[in-house]
């Protein structure tokens, strides 16, 4: 007997067909002895809706009363996939994040989880059907941000020990680029927490990256696979370490993601004088602003410079409100911003020791026409920032630069 963790994605959720679905799968693991916990979302677009009820509601709604109102999506999903099981003789029941609990940090609507009791849920004998995303911070209901529930499933795993986190979702594995944007995108096997990791946290979000940082940090063995098709247990992707990892598989780029969630803002005129760029960052950083891509042009003639940065989409309205006030204390003359960029992201580990990535990089999208407007690099990825309307292209045109496409379209 094994112990395993189940996560169903939105889509997997979407209606009661697809709940009894998921529900004979669950099922099927049962009837081989094994021991079940099973983590659901939302169905697909009912968080959407929910948010956007907080946000017509007041556009600064209180972070406590959005969980109230963002939880309750996956309360509907785990009692509906509890009362599916039931129907077919499983013997399941569900525990909301505060009945488990699934403590958490305060920080609502980001919140981090601390700790998960799950011995009373196993002791029961019955499947534990436990609603993803949500946990308890100071007895109130808070949740994970968006993404979440696959955290939430990483978290149970490594709570009960299970030998390994299955991650069903509505494509049947990790992708060396969004299928849906590369039709001749490939599925890779294997992918090692680190990049994984990367992909996840650049845009990717077929895994939201606290999920996969903390099976790194767990040894928690996730799977992505489709709940769509049926396969062995050699089907969808596994997340393995570097070491696991033969050689063989070991690529140079191991995929491409990208990010429509950042806005540009570039403050034009700052004096060009030691202190000026912590100016500008620090009451950014005070407001809890997370900057992302920076770039310092060489100083004007006349002893100033222009810094360009960018800043989460959904943080801009604030960041500029913020850096007006500060303008004084900056001294630039200029604030524009932009919305509508792209931050196109080339991940490999095998960049470490191979010359060459970002050249390919930026001499692709040149051919193109495609203006690079910001870069930065790490050991293991190389991020451009382009116009928004380019994405698909730019990600497919890489795609084919670096050899990642699949012999025939999937
Ligand atoms: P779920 O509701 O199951 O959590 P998500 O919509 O959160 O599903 O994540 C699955 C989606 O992630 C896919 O439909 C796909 O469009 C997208 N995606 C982005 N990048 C990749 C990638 N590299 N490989 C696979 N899927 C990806
Ligand atoms: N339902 C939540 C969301 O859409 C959490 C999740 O599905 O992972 O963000
Ligand atoms: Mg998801």
């Amino acid at each position: 007997m094994a112990r395993i963790v189940m996560k169903f994605g939105g889509t997997s959720m979407a209606g009661i067909e697809r709940i009894r679905a998921v529900a004979a799968r669950v099922k099927r693991e049962v009837d081989a002895g094994h021991q079940v916990a099973v983590v659901v979302s939302a169905m697909a677009g009912e968080t959407d809706r929910l948010v956007n009820f907080c946000r017509e509601a007041s556009s600064l709604y209180d972070p406590r009363e959005y969980d109230v109102v963002v939880a309750s999506g996956e309360q509907v999903t785990s009692g509906l996939l509890a009362i599916a099981l039931q129907a077919i003789g499983v013997p399941a029941r569900s525990w909301l994040g505060w009945q488990l609990p699934i403590e958490t940090s305060a920080a609502h609507a980001s919140a981090r989880i601390e700790t998960i009791a799950m011995d009373a849920a196993l002791a029961t004998g019955e499947v534990a059907v436990i609603p993803g995303f949500q946990g308890v911070s100071e007895g109130r209901v808070s949740t994970l941000g968006r993404g979440g529930s696959d955290t939430s499933a990483v978290a149970v795993a490594a709570a009960m020990k299970a030998e390994r986190c299955d991650i069903y979702t509505d494509v049947d594995g990790v992708y060396t680029t969004d299928p849906r944007i590369v039709p001749r995108a490939r599925k890779l096997k294997r992918v090692t927490y680190e990049e994984m990791l990367e992909l996840a946290s650049v845009g990717a979000k077929v895994l939201q990256t606290r999920s996969v940082g903390l099976a790194m940090k767990e040894g928690v063995r996730i799977r992505v696979l489709s709940s769509f098709v049926d396969g062995d247990d050699d089907t969808g992707t596994l997340i393995v370490s570097e070491e696991e990892l033969g050689d063989m598989e070991r690529q140079l780029i191991t995929g491409i993601a990208h990010d429509k969630n950042e806005a540009k803002i570039t403050l034009t005129d700052v004096p060009d004088r030691p202190g000026a760029v912590g100016s500008i960052f620090t009451p950014l950083a005070e407001a809890g602003i997370n900057v992302d891509m920076i770039v310092q042009n060489i100083a004007h003639s006349r002893g100033s410079t222009d810094v360009t940065f960018t800043v989460p989409a959904a943080d801009l309205a604030r960041s500029l409100d913020v850096l007006t006030k500060a303008q004084d204390a900056i001294g630039y003359t200029g604030l524009v911003h932009d919305p509508r960029v792209a931050k196109i992201t080339v991940v490999g580990v095998g960049m470490r020791s191979h010359a060459g990535v970002a050249a390919t990089m930026f001499k692709t999208l040149g051919a193109r026409g495609i203006n690079i407007q910001a870069i930065t690099t790490s050991e293991i990825k190389v991020s451009v920032l382009i116009d928004e309307d380019e994405t698909e292209l730019a990600v497919r045109v890489l795609h084919t630069a670096y050899g990642l496409d699949a012999e025939e379209a999937a």
